[in-house]
């Protein structure tokens, strides 16, 4: 259905728009820490080719129509509100975590542990958002090839860049991060009890 593509690029574009202030001031200031890995980089590399060059060619030809699958009407519509909580949870921890947002993995010199916001509740809500948006692209974009490579690759991201990034903020902030690791979940709240 050609909407639900439609849905699927306004989500991106939506993306883009969210995160470009960000972008911005990410880029200056001095850091005091940046682990940037190769084989991190080469999967974000894979990630971008199944966010947005399989999705383009399967958007405007047909010679990825080979691949195509077919989903009742109403799991396209879930797809759109997985995709409109994925962009939710986007902005939201954007705004709380402010300037310490960066691409790859980064100190800045007047970085600040950011445990309030949807932060109080969950580590990664950033990544969190993304394997929501992954989820939604396989409902979306019904194409073995543009659907559902992004969450593979997603994973694979995801199992990298955590434990390292866990790692930096436990030599950045020590007992502070251990003590907020305690009290929420990666991806997935504490249930309270
Ligand atoms: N993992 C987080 C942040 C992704 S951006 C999320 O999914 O929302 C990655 C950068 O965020 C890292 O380089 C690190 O410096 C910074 N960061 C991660 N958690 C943070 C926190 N609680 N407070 C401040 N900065 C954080």
């Amino acid at each position: 259905m050609t909407i639900l593509k439609i849905l699927y690029w306004l989500g991106l574009v939506a993306e883009i728009v969210i995160r470009a202030p960000y972008q911005k001031t990410a880029r200056t200031g001095p850091k005091t820490d940046q682990r940037v890995s190769r084989t991190e980089n080469f999967v974000l590399g894979l990630l971008y080719v199944a966010l947005i060059f399989i999705p383009l060619i399967y958007s405007v030809t047909n010679w990825l129509a080979f691949a195509d699958y077919s989903l009742p009407v109403w799991m396209g519509w879930c797809g759109a509100l997985v995709l409109a909580l994925s962009l939710f949870v986007f902005a939201r921890s954007h705004q709380d975590l402010k300037s310490n947002w960066s691409p790859t993995l980064e100190i800045r010199q007047d970085h600040s542990l950011v445990t309030d916001g949807i932060y109080r509740h969950i580590r990664h809500p950033m990544y969190a958002s993304m394997g929501l948006g992954a989820i939604a692209q396989i409902l979306l974009l019904q194409n073995w090839l543009a659907g559902p490579l992004n969450l593979l690759f997603f994973a694979l991201f995801y199992f990298l860049r955590v434990p390292a990034e866990e790692k930096m903020m436990l030599d950045t902030f020590g007992g502070q991060y251990r003590e907020y690791m305690k009290t929420t979940g990666a991806v997935i709240p504490h249930l309270p009890r």
